[in-house]
């Protein structure tokens, strides 16, 4: 048996929906409080009274994780709240297509602000409750793409998902000292509100691609990030796991064949 996480404090970055909504949901039935955070207030106030009804403790905040002042006030009111931050999952993100041919410095700060700096930020702004915690454990969303595989339309996604990893590595050395662990869940296709958005078609592709022949859940990475959170994963760090039903596995599409 895992030691309960029961009574930490977490924040859930891109709490709102998808991927953070399903970690959300996770962690609030293992007993943590849950703090998520993201832009649109209907959904936050909507997940948090799902999590409630659920039994957990969740609250919300807005807030914009490509801003260094909405990053302080979500640690601020994570700290205000709960007496702390135990737990940051830096999950907030985006994934808009653009060729590059057609991509523009709009396309390119937008998933790089998001994404990247928005990681930085965040983790950023919980270091001080974080290492007060003493057992303080950071989980970003990575994915598959950019640091394993490629897809058109995502260079500048693939670059902020793999730039995460590279942020990940040196502060995990850096934040060993205060008893920080920094890790990365790298999901393949997840099916979210977001990827929805990207279509039947696309939907249908990818899980043919897929050996274990379905999408992922949100459950799938939520599990995966309260293993990481968790006081026996303590000695991790600066590591990844894909979680992608062997997706990124075959050598080619004859692989799947049969
Ligand atoms: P989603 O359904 O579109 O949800 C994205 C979440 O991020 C929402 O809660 C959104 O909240 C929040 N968000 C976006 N921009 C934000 C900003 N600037 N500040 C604060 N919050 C922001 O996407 P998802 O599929 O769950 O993806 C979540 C994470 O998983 C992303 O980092 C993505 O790259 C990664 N990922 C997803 C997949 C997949 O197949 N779904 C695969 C690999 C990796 P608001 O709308 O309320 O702002």
């Amino acid at each position: 048996m895992f030691t309960s996480i029961a009574g930490r404090a977490v924040v859930v970055t891109g709490g709102t929906r998808g991927i953070g909504k399903g970690i959300a949901r996770v962690f609030a039935g293992a007993g943590a409080r849950v703090l998520i955070t993201g832009r649109d207030e209907d959904a936050a106030k909507g997940t948090v009274a799902e999590l409630s009804e659920g039994g957990g403790e969740a609250a919300y905040v807005l807030g914009d994780v490509s801003r260094r002042d909405d990053c302080a006030r979500i640690a601020a009111t994570a700290t205000e709240r709960f007496g702390g931050i135990d737990v940051l999952c830096a999950n907030a993100g985006i994934f808009p297509s653009a060729t590059l041919a057609e991509m523009t410095d709009e396309d390119i700060d937008g998933v790089l602000g998001t994404n990247l700096k928005g990681t930085i930020l965040s983790v950023q702004a919980c270091l001080p409750a974080l290492a007060a915690s003493g057992r303080g454990r950071v989980i970003l969303t990575s994915s598959i793409t950019g640091p394993i595989t490629g897809f058109p339309g995502w260079s500048h996604y693939g670059a902020s998902k793999a730039g995460q990893l590279g942020f990940m590595r040196t502060a995990a050395i850096e934040l060993a000292a205060s008893g920080i662990t920094v890790n990365a869940v790298m999901p393949g296709n997840v099916v979210t509100e977001g990827l929805a958005d990207l279509g039947d078609d696309y939907m249908a592709q990818m899980t043919s691609s897929i050996p274990l022949r379905r999408l992922g859940t949100v459950d799938d990475i939520g599990y995966t990030a309260l293993f990481l959170a968790s006081d026996e994963a303590g000695y991790i760090t600066g590591q990844t796991i894909v979680v992608d039903g062997g997706q990124v596995l075959p050598e080619s599409l004859a692989a799947l064949d049969g």
